[in-house]
């Protein structure tokens, strides 16, 4: 059998794997959006079904020989190929699943499976205590999968990689650093200036009927197809691509506060947009898929605060909202746009603004690599999670449930996840600017509602290009110079002290 063959061979299997893991995701979406509650206990077995048959599939030794084979041949000689770039993730994604025996695997699943029930329990009676031996016994597990995966560094770092390709906890912390440094200042500025928003505005009452029609309108204006896409309510908001011609997001409503429902859509758009823009004719193989969690992060960003909380997008749409909202009929556009963009401390990540944000991600990373790194013990992660926080926010979280329990993701054994959020924002911000030195004024163009070559640039720029470069190797291409934070805090820097009139 030729290279040539076996590669297509790999390729079929491969898609048909990716089948499978489609159908699953009409069954989550369904399950997410559409399930009635007593259909739990079958829908758990069908999805169960499928991840065996997936990971037997994923994980079938011929893969490995086919591999072995490819990997000597001519194919992977030019790196930026459609062929190397999947023969490269199709060895990562083979050694990540074949790396772990199962018994480790079987035992991480039923760990994190009682510790999210425990978790839950903690989090409703503000109790550590209930959730910290699942947590140490995850620790424990997540250290032993690292060892497994293996890493250059330290263990944080084969944590990391699964979720941002080739980032290490050093970058990280360096790429934060400054970040860590001058928000708190800010933020204090903002904190003291005279002029102070009125967010009383967004409660008030806003039919949810027109809020989705309104939502509907932003979806268009950004280019999301509708007949390659559906928008639907859901408890916690998503986005999912289904297959080719189907990508599918939510959003939830709130009649007594606008900004869920127009930020969550925005954002969720954003993650919907770049799934559309992906090489259709990649579908099922890396070369289809997104380059990263942290890139992913950067375009529902970019959607969501660059351009929807900005003036220039608000001066095309506020219009049209007060159409929508008769509760907006005597609030000036100055005033909308400046409550949107209030800037204040908070307890509850998911609820915080632009700029306090990413000092939630910071405290959640610094926590997650002093645990990685035995400089921390499970035991004093409340303490910790309460100094470290009042440095940052200046002011204690007042319970465990506003504090060190609020997110669900350690218990389900996601350490190394969180920085990919902060690392969104800065792609997002190198990527803004770089797209405003290669098209001139955005803001000129969102204030007569253009919205379509922005989003032209993404494709071209970024989704195009699928899994073909590491994040990294992505941000240094667009941008011509490595990420850092620098495009981010000058971002800041002249978004908000201007909003303060400061
Ligand atoms: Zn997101």
């Amino acid at each position: 059998m030729s290279v040539e063959q076996t590669y297509q061979q790999l390729e079929a299997w491969a898609k048909e794997t990716a089948l499978l893991g489609s159908i699953a995701g009409v069954l989550g979406w369904d399950q997410r959006v559409m399930m009635p509650p007593k259909a739990s206990p079958h829908r758990a077995n069908q999805l169960a079904l499928l991840s065996g048959l997936i990971h037997q599939r994923a994980t079938d030794p011929q893969i490995g020989e086919w591999l072995n084979e490819l990997e000597q041949s001519d194919l992977v000689k030019d790196p930026e190929s459609v062929p190397a770039v999947n023969i490269r993730q199709w060895r990562r994604e083979y050694d990540r699943l074949t790396k772990l025996p199962t018994e480790l695997v079987m035992e991480f699943t039923r760990t994190t499976s009682l510790a999210e029930k425990a978790w839950e329990e903690a989090r409703a009676k503000s109790d550590f205590a209930l959730f910290k031996p699942h947590l140490q016994k995850i620790v424990q597990l997540v250290r032993e999968i690292a060892e497994r995966f293996g890493y250059e560094t330290e263990p944080y770092d084969a944590l990391l990689d699964e979720y941002e390709q080739g980032m290490t906890a050093k970058q990280v912390e360096a790429l934060f650093a400054p970040l860590r440094q001058h928000t708190p200042d800010l933020v204090a500025r903002l904190q003291s200036a005279p002029k102070k928003p009125d967010t009383s505005i967004l409660h008030r009452h806003f039919p949810r009927e027109a809020q989705e029609k309104f939502c509907r309108l932003i979806a268009e204006a950004f280019g999301f197809d509708w007949q390659s896409g559906r928008l639907d309510p859901t408890v916690h908001p998503f986005a999912t691509r289904l297959g080719p011609g189907d990508v599918r997001i939510t959003t939830r409503y709130y009649e007594d506060f606008l900004s869920p429902a127009l930020f969550g859509t925005a954002h969720e758009l954003g993650h919907a947009l770049y799934e559309m823009g992906l090489p259709q004719e990649h579908w099922g193989t890396p070369m289809g898929e997104s380059a990263s969690l942290g890139i992913h992060e950067s375009q529902s960003r970019m959607w969501e605060n660059f351009v929807g909380r900005s003036r220039a997008f608000w001066e095309y749409f506020y219009p049209i909202a007060q159409q929508h909202f008769t509760a907006l009929q005597d609030v000036a556009l100055d005033d909308f746009v400046f409550a949107i963009n209030a800037v204040q401390p908070s307890t509850i990540r998911v609820e915080a603004d632009e700029v306090t944000y990413n000092l939630h991600i910071i405290l959640r990373f610094e926590l997650e690599l002093a645990l990685m790194r035995g400089e921390l013990e499970v035991d004093d992660l409340p303490s910790a999670w309460n100094e470290r926080f009042e440095k940052y926010m200046g002011f204690r979280p007042p319970s465990d449930a506003e504090g060190v329990l609020q997110d669900v993701h350690w218990s389900g054994g996601m350490i190394g996840y969180f920085p990919t959020y902060t690392l969104g924002n800065l792609y997002a911000a190198q990527f803004y600017e770089q797209a405003e030195r290669d098209l001139g004024d955005l803001s000129a163009l969102f204030r007569k509602g253009e919205f379509r070559p922005l989003l032209e640039w993404l494709v071209q720029n970024i989704h195009q290009q699928g899994k073909r470069y590491t994040a990294n190797q992505l941000a240094e291409r667009v941008t011509g110079k490595p990420l850092s934070a620098e495009s981010l805090l000058n971002y800041f820097q002249r978004k908000f002290p201007a909003l303060y009139g400061i």
